[in-house]
């Protein structure tokens, strides 16, 4: 059985018995490719809606970017309301926003439904990481109130940021009680317990290396293969190794995370009193929270090769100790890195080929999305394709450049947008 990567997810995981190879042949109405939050939430969705479902995971439940994440759980996708308003205008843009929204309680829905332990904890803080994003912030919480009602967001001053974050950093910030934060692998494990209790036969160490999308849908693995009605194609930053077609709408970029030693509480709380989520509006944020534990868990800077830097903790390291001076020299337990999926222009990337339905392309916004992205391709297996269709109908573009130059033509961009963070 293929490990979860070395982290301190990996480290700290509730227990899941590990599920069979597929060998020989099934049939299901519903076969889903990929066992991270996306493919685990249209697995049971569609479970509950009645379907039989085989889920395929190439590695474990988790392995991918759903059981590495930061764990913030940040209401919204990666364009604010603004963005949203002057691209769509009002009426579409309230729609997008009110059904993105509604992950984060699906997602709380979840965990107290099915007893999730994954240290669920409330509250998610944007630190401004210069003065003029006070202003695009309160543009942003006066838009959504007016829009939507929406009431959880609360301006933080410059003078009451000691209240939030003990960093010498930022300038203030947006508080919203509605995000918050969680043990991202064991919120996985948790979803794969639920799925297998509401009869989804889960596979894992069974790669799909073939796919028929239209119905019958054949997803076949180098054991066995599986027949069905439906497909989903739940693979994020791994999709282009199965449909490279697809593969040309998504960049994988690896991110890198470290957890610190256990600081003891009260060290922990002075850094974030709040207990709160954190993340900095620099465009390559840093982003950070205490672990259930009492540590940090801090992820910081981007790497655009495909190589992890020889030395992960190394790498984070210097973002940390921006952040915190205070923590200089502070023991790094765990260092790992995980690939997220990132559109052209931000918006995630939802659709279907045939009989087979995907999501993916959240672009660091997944750990809420996905769960609601699996619900409404179970929506859609049922007959009800609007609401998915409100994000399968976003625009987007694949990558420019053809397999060569995609890669160094993204990376010149991302360049470009970091170094303006120096500026
Ligand atoms: C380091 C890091 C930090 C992040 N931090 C945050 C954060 O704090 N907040 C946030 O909102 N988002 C964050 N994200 C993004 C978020 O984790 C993702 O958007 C989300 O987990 C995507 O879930 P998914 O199920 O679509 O994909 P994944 O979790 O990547 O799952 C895809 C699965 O498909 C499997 N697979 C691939 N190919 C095949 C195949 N051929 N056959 C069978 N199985 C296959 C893979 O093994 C994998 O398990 C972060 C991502 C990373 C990497």
């Amino acid at each position: 059985m293929t490990p979860h990567a070395p982290s301190y997810y990996a480290a700290t995981a509730n227990p899941f018995p590990s599920q069979s190879t597929l060998a020989g042949d099934e049939r299901a109405d519903v076969v889903v490719i990929g066992g991270g939050f996306t493919g685990l939430s249209a697995a049971l969705h569609a479970a509950e809606a009645g379907f039989t479902v085989v889920l395929l995971e190439g590695k474990r439940i988790g392995w991918g970017a759903s059981g590495r994440n930061g764990g913030q759980l940040i209401p919204g996708m990666r364009w604010g309301a603004t963005d949203l308003v002057d691209t769509f205008g009002e009426a579409q843009a309230a729609r997008l926003i009110a059904l993105s929204l509604e992950a984060t309680g699906m997602v709380k829905g979840r965990i107290a439904r099915h007893a999730l332990a994954c240290d669920l904890r409330a509250g998610h803080f944007q630190a401004a990481a210069r003065p003029g994003h006070m202003d695009a912030m309160r543009r942003e919480a006066e838009l959504l109130h007016r829009l939507l009602g929406y009431d959880s967001l609360r301006m933080i001053e410059k003078a009451d940021l000691g209240d939030q974050v003990a960093s010498p950093l930022y300038h203030g910030g947006m508080f919203d009680a509605a995000g918050g934060h969680f043990h991202p692998l064991n919120y996985a494990l948790g979803l794969a317990r639920a799925a297998v209790a509401a009869g989804v036969r889960i596979f894992e160490d069974s790669p799909v290396m073939d796919l028929h999308q239209a119905a019958p849908v054949v997803a076949r693995t180098a054991n066995g293969a599986v027949t069905a009605r439906y497909g989903v194609l739940a693979c994020d930053a791994f999709i282009g190794e199965i449909e490279p077609n697809l593969g040309r709408w998504t960049m994988p970029v690896a991110n890198y995370n470290i957890a610190t030693a256990p600081l003891g509480e009260a060290t922990a709380r002075a850094l974030i009193p709040s207990g709160a989520a954190v993340s900095d509006s620099k465009f390559v944020l840093n982003y950070y929270r205490l672990s259930a534990d009492n540590r940090l868990i801090f992820g910081g800077g981007e790497k655009y090769s495909p190589r992890p830097p020889a030395d992960v903790a190394g790498f984070v390291r210097p973002h940390l100790e921006r952040v915190f001076p205070q923590l200089a020299g502070v023991h790094i337990d765990h260092a790992w890195g995980g690939l997220v999926g990132v559109t052209l222009n931000r918006l995630p990337h939802f659709g279907r080929i045939g009989d087979t339905f995907y999501a993916h392309g959240y672009s660091g916004h997944g750990a809420l999305l996905t769960t609601l992205a699996g619900s409404l391709i179970a929506e859609a297996m049922q007959g009800t394709a609007e609401r998915f269709d409100l994000f399968a109908k976003l625009p987007g573009r694949p990558f420019p450049g053809g397999p060569l130059l995609r890669h160094p033509l993204y990376v010149a961009g991302m360049l470009w947008y970091a170094l303006r963070d120096r500026l």
